[in-house]
């Protein structure tokens, strides 16, 4: 028997090390005991949207293992004690899990797996978050890459592998035999037998019974944070590639249209395994080619249109303009596994360090979403009330409190690893140091977002700005995007409830060129 440890792979389909451990992949091992292990220094990074969202992935795994007859082992306390005694008590012959690759989850698997060799049993780590490990995407030096353009060529047209195939009933070990030997009456670890210093830890190990927040010391979030679990992702991610794909490229700046995928938290609980993601956009691919061809056909048949492959576009690069959203998850992870400083720290040193203005009232304003900057407001609003924000608009929302506040992206990732359903330490980060210009791949220094442009560019009609924003609604659209410029008499008249800007954006946008100047020892 071995035991399955789940971390951020919240699913039973596509998951390398549960189909090792299992015996799906190979006949001679197997069957395995799956286990959750709630971890103190886990939960005290922790935030009541992540808990919320963590118990509802959890719960839909545990229903899929029931539906195998099977069920989900729940612990609780330090998996270097926890899993060796759980180990012990299940007979197992080796605790088998899959790589996480942030600094400090690889600090525990470091120790996880020193326990276990000191307790004599044998452990297995597994490559499955990715398509391609961070190791395996090099320069032609050998380095890392730190250029995303260069990255994507390398990660583009590489062989992938399949999903990894599922688990049957039979590849686990059934749920009274489970119960029999860790919970229950009589339990090995219910009765403390599975430790000889009485086990601290043992009688916190359930056969799927799962904390409530409060239990973990959470409380339920405000934001309404959407369904969990691998069903649900599949759902979706069938519907989006049934069609919004198609036209990605052109939609997907546009926060009020329903044009991306809404995968991310699903990818980053692990719900879905991210080679069934890329093995349906490998089916859209050969979709949109279909798709191309009837046109081409339909534009001959009518005296010639033009050869849509010539077009700029199109449905085929409309789907590879997703597959590179894949990719810049999987170029932020090996950032990330190079650079585990980069959750603290710039990437790019600065001279002379940047002195970032760090105003308390500008950046609580920002969090509220009362800023008088209509698109940034709707964005934070957005964030409080789903847990989530489209992407055109975080990235605005950091230009925002970086450029325009001149407030160290580090206030911004920290409320954004508080709020969002989704968030990755990697991708966050990647996000909030581009936005900085301090990242990898960073947007220069100089570029600086017009809130009041993009918000006119990418939300022409006022759509999304309305939907979290009611103060502004039934307001001319032109009203909306002028708000900075109107006086205060007119915005007491058009909307009395809606604060005025709370920076001068122009005025700004001169300091935060003086601040990066300085930082780069050039004034
Ligand atoms: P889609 O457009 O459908 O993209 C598909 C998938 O590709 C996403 O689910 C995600 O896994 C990946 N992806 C897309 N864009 C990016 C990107 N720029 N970087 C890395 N991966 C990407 N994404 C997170 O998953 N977690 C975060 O905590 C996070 N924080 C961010 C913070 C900032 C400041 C910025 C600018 C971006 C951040 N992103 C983050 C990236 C991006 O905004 C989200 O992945 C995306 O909005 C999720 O929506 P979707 O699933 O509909 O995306």
């Amino acid at each position: 028997m071995e035991l399955f440890w789940h971390r951020r792979d919240l699913r039973v389909a596509d998951n390398v090390g549960l189909a090792a451990a299992t015996g799906a992949r190979d006949d001679d091992r197997g069957p395995a005991a799956p286990v959750f292990v709630f971890d103190p220094d886990v939960l005290d990074h922790a935030s009541d949207v992540r808990v919320r969202r963590l118990l509802d992935g959890l719960a839909a795994l545990r229903a899929d293992y029931r539906d195998r007859g099977s069920d989900l082992l729940v612990a609780r306390g330090d998996p270097e004690t926890v899993l060796p005694e759980l180990a012990g008590a299940l007979d197992a012959d080796r605790v088998v899990w899959n790589r996480d690759y942030s600094g400090l989850a690889r600090e525990r698997d470091a120790s996880v797996r020193t326990a276990l060799n000191d307790a004599g049993i044998d452990r297995e780590a597994h490559h499955d978050a990715v398509l391609h490990t961070p190791d395996s995407i090099r320069t032609n030096a050998g380095d890392p890459y730190s250029v995303y353009t260069y990255y994507w060529k390398k990660w583009t047209g590489r062989e992938t592998d399949a999903p990894a195939p599922t688990p049957e009933a039979s590849d686990l070990v059934d749920a009274d035999a489970l119960a029999t030997t860790v919970g229950g009456d009589g339990g090995a670890l219910a009765d403390g037998g599975g430790r000889p210093d009485g086990g601290v830890e043992a009688d916190r190990v359930a056969v799927g019974d799962l904390p409530s927040p409060a239990d973990l010391g959470f409380a339920e979030p405000d934001a309404d944070i959407g369904a969990a679990g691998t069903e649900a992702a599949r759902d979706r991610l069938d519907a989006f590639l049934s069609e919004a794909v198609f036209s990605y490229d052109a939609e997907r700046d546009y926060p009020a249209r329903e044009a991306t995928s809404r995968m991310s938290a699903f990818l980053k609980y692990g719900e879905i395994g991210v080679r069934e993601v890329y093995e349906a956009t490998e089916r859209a691919t050969a979709a949109a080619e279909e798709r191309t061809a009837k046109d081409d056909e339909a534009a001959d048949g009518d005296g010639g249109g033009s050869d849509s492959d010539d077009d700029e576009g199109g449905p085929v690069a409309a789907v590879e303009e997703y597959q590179q959203q894949l990719a810049w998850r999987e170029f932020y992870a090996q950032v990330l596994f190079h650079n585990p400083e980069v959750v603290t720290e710039n990437y790019k040193t600065y001279e002379e360090g940047i002195a970032w203005r760090d105003d308390a009232e500008e950046i609580a304003a920002w969090k509220r979403g009362e800023t008088g900057y209509p698109i940034v407001d709707a964005g934070m609003r957005q964030l409080r009330e789903e847990a989530f924000m489209h992407n055109r608009v975080r990235m605005i929302v950091a230009s925002f409190l970086t450029k325009d506040l001149l407030a160290d992206w580090r206030h911004g990732y920290e409320h954004f690893r508080e709020t969002l359903a989704d968030h990755d330490t990697a991708n966050d980060n990647g996000g909030w140091q581009w936005a900085a210009s301090t990242g990898t791949d960073a947007q220069p220094y100089f570029r600086i977002f017009n809130p009041m442009t993009q918000g006119e560019r990418y939300d022409p009609e006022a759509e999304y700005i309305t939907e979290y924003v009611p103060e502004l609604r039934g307001l001319d659209a032109d009203l909306i995007h002028e708000w900075h410029e109107l006086s205060p008499t007119q915005r007491a008249n058009a909307a009395p409830e809606y604060p005025s800007p709370i920076v001068d954006h122009s005025e700004r946008r001169e300091e935060a060129l003086a601040m990066y100047k300085r930082a780069r020892g050039e004034d």
